[in-house]
């Protein structure tokens, strides 16, 4: 689809400006972290007691839908450890040797952070559980009859995953986490404080009335926040003297076509696509798929989480269907007949 996706959790990486914005306003500290008050509970209690044995911290398995904080809160973890963090991803370690490298490289007490584990190749996987496991790295080295597999020692090093789902994850892999925690949507009011907060970094003026309004529309994602309080400070950049008060935003948002709830065109021809073609009946991710043109990855990823959380759609063995107020959000209603009979 050719819309541009505003409420597309992603970071767009050919964005540079967007880049810089988002290091900008990550918190580096659990007191400028706002929300996941359960999962701040957890590891503070982790990160006191590695640090009383003189440890690094369990592995740990961040997962949730994307924008919610995964990244921001391993460097957080790396910062209250004070350690160092590598960053990489899933896809970006292509082979096994990429690992070693990476391995071998890292200090002891340090943070490799593995963005999208769950895509990893098998290979690589491998080689990672004994590295996460007794920190040991076992290596190949020569070919044919005359190769043999030599055990190095790896630094003691504490990995942190990040992923969207946590059921794409091999189960050895799941296993050699100690800690797994989910990051929950936000309220509106956390969000609120996301976009004061970042405001006020972004030397941008915005009025509480005007923060309240971004907030019922950014997903309760702080990712999609931020990325509203940009644009709109464009507009008010442009069409006002630069502050953003409640017409300015109303102004603006209505321009990106994200209505009251922070749904996007992209999200209503989602739900009328299914409506128009199976009513209230559950249809199938790849059928959606067919339907809107999308991946079906990008379904799960970056539509559905929000869409399920509201209420819009539910999952049942059969498949996903629309709920009666998802139709009424998109101005249809639901056939009665098909309600009863499900
Ligand atoms: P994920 O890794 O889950 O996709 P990120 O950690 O990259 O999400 O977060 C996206 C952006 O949202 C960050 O750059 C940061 O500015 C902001 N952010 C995320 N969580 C919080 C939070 N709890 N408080 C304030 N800002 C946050």
């Amino acid at each position: 689809m050719a819309i541009e996706r505003i409420i597309d959790t992603s970071l767009h990486s050919d964005d540079a400006d967007e880049e810089i914005i988002e290091v900008t306003l990550r918190p580096t500290s659990f007191a400028d972290y706002t929300g996941q008050e359960r999962l701040k509970k957890n590891l503070k209690l982790a990160i006191d007691a590695a640090k009383k044995r003189g440890d690094p911290i369990d592995h740990t398995l961040l997962y949730g839908p994307p924008g919610l904080g995964k990244t921001t809160m391993a460097s957080v973890i790396a910062h209250e450890m004070g350690t160092n963090i590598r960053v990489t991803s899933g896809p970006a370690i292509e082979r096994a040797g990429d690992l070693a490298s990476i391995l071998t490289n890292l200090n002891d007490g340090d943070i490799l952070f593995i963005d999208e584990i769950h895509r990893l190749g098998h290979t690589v996987e491998e080689v990672l559980y004994s590295a996460m496991e007794d920190f040991k790295l076992d290596i190949m080295i020569g070919k044919g009859p005359a190769a043999r597999s030599v055990r190095l020692d790896l630094p003691r090093f504490t990995v942190i995953g990040a992923t969207t789902r946590t059921g794409a994850l091999s189960a050895p892999l799941r296993d050699r986490f100690g800690l797994m925690h989910r990051l929950e949507f936000y309220t509106p009011e956390e969000i609120t404080q996301i976009i004061t907060r970042a405001s006020t970094i972004l030397g941008t003026k915005i009025n509480p009335g005007a923060a309240q309004l971004l907030s019922t529309r950014a997903r309760l994602t702080p990712r999609i926040a931020n990325r509203l309080l940009k644009r709109v400070r464009d507009y008010a950049d442009v069409n006002g003297d630069g502050i953003i008060d409640e017409p300015i935003a109303k102004a603006a948002l209505g321009l990106l076509e994200i209505d009251e709830l922070g749904l996007d065109p992209g999200d209503r021809h989602l739900l009328l696509s299914i409506i128009e073609n199976y009513g209230s009946n559950p249809v199938g991710l790849n059928t959606i798929a067919a339907l809107t043109g999308d991946e079906a990855t990008t379904i799960e990823d970056f539509y559905e989480p929000y869409l399920l959380q509201i209420g819009f759609i539910e999952r049942t063995p059969r498949g996903r269907r629309v709920t009666a107020k998802g139709h009424t959000h998109v101005g249809k209603t639901t056939d009665q007949k098909q309600e009863t009979l499900l």
